[in-house]
Formats: structure tokens, C-alpha cells, sequence
């Protein structure tokens, strides 16, 4: 054979064959993917229960002991009750570098019992409902460390994989206590997914909020016979709402500032000594929440000197970052998206979802999303809020979002608990745990892209400064209210 066509048969094996090591990760993530299918059965059971028992935040006992049980049994080792929190976990196994965490969120929202049907219809004797899908997150996630576990074990990838608990992320209360006790530090990135209308990599910011409660006191007084005796602590609740209502209009408009009144007095005849409000002061930077929080506090200031009462506390239960996005993490999440394939719904599921966009009130394209977004060039900006924002200070973090409830449905809503008690949240379930587990595995498998992700991450979070509204030293609040 000529020199020449030596070299070029050589130039051209080297184009056309795929590298070893890149066979090996095909052949891992296969592994990890066969292990989520196989178990659907056993996911599918845990996700029904916790979306049956339907916890709401710092109360999601048994949900938290299921997750806990199977990742048990699997051979994870459990650090239970972390950061001050019963229902807070962290499961882990392996060991060294790399260390990847995995996020699951388990809490229910009040106010949202709802059954697997097809129109509004409560459950007979629950009040909450899984109307974010925690149910499905909490499990896909474990299954998704479950995954990454047998090529640690078998020895086919070195490091760690970490499936971390965390409750009460409807408050913001979980990550936020456990990152503040340094629970993330020995981590390399961290993953978390969320139930979706669509399916996508999430390549986009968060808003940030803080989560703070007003205490009034003032005197109570016969309301008839001795008013004047009185100083109402309602009123000042009262007051300091219209003046933060004022407010409003000069705020910018990514602001957001929304309030329930969490105690008002008892009845109408006494006047009321005690009052409380609870506020949410969101924006998509930190930093204007900073000076939003003081305009608040001022508001509530005046509220009490115009009823002549006391300001007599001000509690910052939780304070979430807005999510600083990863590009790097984002592009590993959506190549693996496309490998996995989004969720393929049948017709009996899409008439299902069909049916639930009746109240919508207004003609949608689709019932159900079965394709993958496009990702985005430069990151979007979502107008929720979520404590992973405060871990995506402190290390890169990657999130996706898989379509697993009805196509347009809102946020918080019974479509979303109808949706995720039965096949279309679980087949979404099982997309999320089979790219999680492939997105890690590529991690564990490339240096490179670690240090990638590790340094777009330095890009975005180095000009900013971290500036907690927590009070240093403040555990976590052991009930939600
Ligand atoms: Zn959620």
C-alpha cells in the first residue's frame, strides 16, 4: 500500500469511528436508562404515594420516608433530618470527585385536593394536592441517582452521587437553610427538573424573593362600649397594604409584591390585639429585593405610627436568589433531552388533557407537549421563584423542565395534581430521571466539561455579591404558619 493511501485510510478510520470512550458513555447511559425502565413499576408506586398523602411543607414526613426507603434499599447511605429540618435528607454514595447532586422536592400546595380526573373534583378528606408536581420530582430525581449508583458501583464511572431532600420549596425554605449550613460544599454541580407544560432545558433566570412576615400589636377593647380604648392591629395590617398598594406603581415592572393577612383579629366585637401579613417582595434581581424590602419595612413602620401600634416583629422566614443560568450545563441537559426523547402520549391521555383546557377558556394548539423547545441563545427569564436559585450561587447548576401536565395549564392549579397522579406525570417521570442520569454520566466520564461548566459559572456569578435577608444565625422555622 502507497504511503498516500495508508494516510488517508488512517484520516479517515480516525473521522468515522467513534472513540472508545465515547462508546463507553453510549453504553453507560444505556445501563442508566434500562435500570429507570425497569423499575417503572416500583416509581410509579412511590410516586402515587406521595401524591396521595398530598404533605404540605415541613410536614411531608412519610413522603420524605419513602424516598428515603428506596434509596435505602438501594444502597445509598442517609444523613436524615439535616440543616434543623425532620424532613430534610441527604442521600449519598461513592466517593471523591466528581460529586454530583441531585435535587428532589416532595412538598404539596394547600388548598389543591384534587382527583385523577378530568375536571374539577376533590379528594374526600385532603385539603392539598400536588398542584407542582413535587410527587413526580421527588421520585424522578431518586431514580435518577438510583440510576448513576450501578456504574458507580460496578465500577464503570469513579465519584459520587448525592440525591439531596428538600422540603418546603413552595416557602423557599428547604434549600435556602441547607445550603446556609453548607450542606452543597462538596459538590462539583448540582441538577434539579420541575413538572412542566413543555420540555426543555432550562436555560433562564429565576426571580428572587424574599419571604417575610409583620407582627402588629396593638390593644384590645370592647369594639362597642370602649373603642377608644383600643388600638387596632388589623388596622395597622390594613394600612400598611394600601400604602404598599401605592407603592406599587413606582416599583419596576419585574417587581412583584403579593400578601395574605395570616391573622386578623378573632371577631368583630373585640378589637383586635394582634396582627399579622405575610408578603412575598420579588424581582428578577436580588438587589432591587434588597431595596424593595426596605421600602416595605418603612410602610410598615408608618402603619403602625398612623394606628398607634407596635411594629412588634419582622420575620424573614426565607430568602431565594434569582437561578443564575449554566450554558454549558443547559447544552449537556438538552443533547441528552434528545436522546432520551421527550414524552409520546396516547390518544386516550390526550383526551384526557384535552378535556382539563375546557375551563382555560380558550382554543390551544395541543393537548399535551411531545416535542423538545429549541434552546434558547441567550438565557429567558421565568417570572417564578425557586431556593435552587441560591445553590446556582455558590455552584453551577443545570435544570430541565419535562412536559407532564396539560399544555397551558397554570401553575399551581388542579390540572397540574389531576395530571401528575397518573400516566402523563409518570411518563414524564421517567424522562426526567433517564436525562438526569445521562447528563451526569457525562460528567463523570469528561473533565473537560466539568471545568466548562465550572468556569461559565465563575463568569456570570463573579461581578455579583451575595447578600442574604436571613438573619445570621436563624434556624430553620419548624411550620410553615
Ligand atoms: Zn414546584
Amino acid at each position: 500500500m502507497s504511503r498516500y493511501w495508508f494516510l488517508s485510510i488512517t484520516l479517515w478510520a480516525l473521522l468515522f469511528s467513534v472513540p472508545a470512550w465515547i462508546e463507553a458513555q453510549q453504553a453507560e447511559k444505556q445501563i442508566a436508562i434500562d435500570w429507570v425502565d425497569s423499575n417503572a413499576q416500583i416509581l410509579n408506586q412511590v410516586n402515587k404515594k406521595i401524591w396521595t398523602w398530598a404533605e404540605t411543607g415541613l410536614q411531608e414526613f412519610k413522603s420524605s420516608r419513602e424516598l428515603m426507603n428506596l434509596l435505602r434499599a438501594n444502597g445509598f447511605e442517609i444523613q436524615e433530618g439535616v440543616a434543623g429540618m425532620p424532613t430534610a435528607f441527604v442521600a449519598s454514595f461513592g466517593s471523591g470527585h466528581p460529586a454530583i447532586g441531585i435535587l428532589a422536592e416532595y412538598d404539596a400546595l394547600p388548598g389543591l385536593s384534587q382527583q385523577v380526573a378530568p375536571e374539577p373534583r376533590k379528594r374526600a378528606g385532603v385539603t392539598a394536592g400536588h398542584g407542582c408536581g413535587h410527587s413526580i420530582f421527588g421520585t424522578g430525581s431518586a431514580a435518577a441517582a438510583i440510576a448513576v449508583k450501578q456504574l458507580l458501583e460496578s465500577g464503570a464511572l469513579k465519584g459520587t452521587i448525592r440525591l439531596y431532600g428538600t422540603p418546603a420549596e413552595e416557602t423557599g425554605i428547604g434549600k435556602t437553610y441547607m445550603l446556609r449550613d453548607g450542606i452543597f460544599k462538596n459538590d462539583d454541580v448540582v441538577f434539579g427538573w420541575h413538572a412542566g407544560d413543555v420540555t426543555t432545558a432550562r436555560y433562564s433566570y429565576s426571580k428572587a424573593v424574599v419571604s417575610v412576615k409583620f407582627h402588629f400589636s396593638g390593644l384590645p377593647a370592647h369594639a362597642s362600649s370602649s373603642p377608644h380604648e383600643g388600638r387596632s392591629a388589623l388596622d395597622a395590617v390594613e394600612l400598611m397594604n394600601h400604602g404598599v398598594n401605592y407603592m406599587r406603581e413606582h416599583v419596576k415592572e419585574d417587581a412583584r409584591l403579593h400578601y395574605v393577612i395570616t391573622e386578623g383579629g378573632g371577631q368583630p366585637n373585640v378589637v383586635p390585639p394582634e396582627a399579622e401579613v405575610w408578603y412575598y417582595i420579588r424581582a428578577d434581581k436580588h438587589a432591587d429585593v434588597e431595596l424593595y424590602f426596605e421600602w416595605v419595612k418603612e410602610i410598615a413602620r408608618a402603619a403602625a405610627l398612623m394606628s398607634r401600634t407596635e411594629l412588634t416583629s419582622v420575620t424573614v422566614d426565607s430568602d431565594m436568589h434569582e437561578v443564575l443560568p449554566n450554558r454549558v450545563l443547559s447544552e449537556i441537559i438538552h443533547n441528552n433531552l434528545e436522546l432520551v426523547g421527550a414524552p409520546r402520549f396516547s390518544e386516550e391521555e390526550k383526551a384526557f388533557a384535552r378535556q382539563t383546557q375546557a375551563p382555560l377558556g380558550r382554543e390551544l394548539e395541543k393537548s399535551l407537549s411531545e416535542r423538545i423547545e429549541p434552546l434558547p441563545d441567550v438565557p429567558g427569564q421565568s417570572r417564578g421563584s425557586t431556593d435552587t436559585g441560591d445553590i446556582s450561587w455558590f455552584l453551577p447548576v443545570g435544570r430541565l423542565r419535562v412536559a407532564s401536565y396539560t399544555f397551558g395549564a397554570p401553575g399551581h392549579s388542579w390540572q397540574i395534581v389531576a395530571c401528575t397522579g397518573g400516566s402523563i406525570g409518570e411518563k414524564a417521570m421517567m424522562v426526567a430521571a433517564k436525562t438526569l442520569a445521562a447528563s451526569a454520566i457525562e460528567l463523570y466520564t469528561s473533565s473537560d466539561l466539568l471545568q466548562q461548566a465550572q468556569a461559565d459559572f465563575k463568569k456570570i456569578r463573579e461581578p455579583l455579591n451575595f447578600v442574604t435577608l436571613i438573619p445570621e444565625g436563624q434556624q430553620a422555622p419548624k411550620a410553615i404558619r
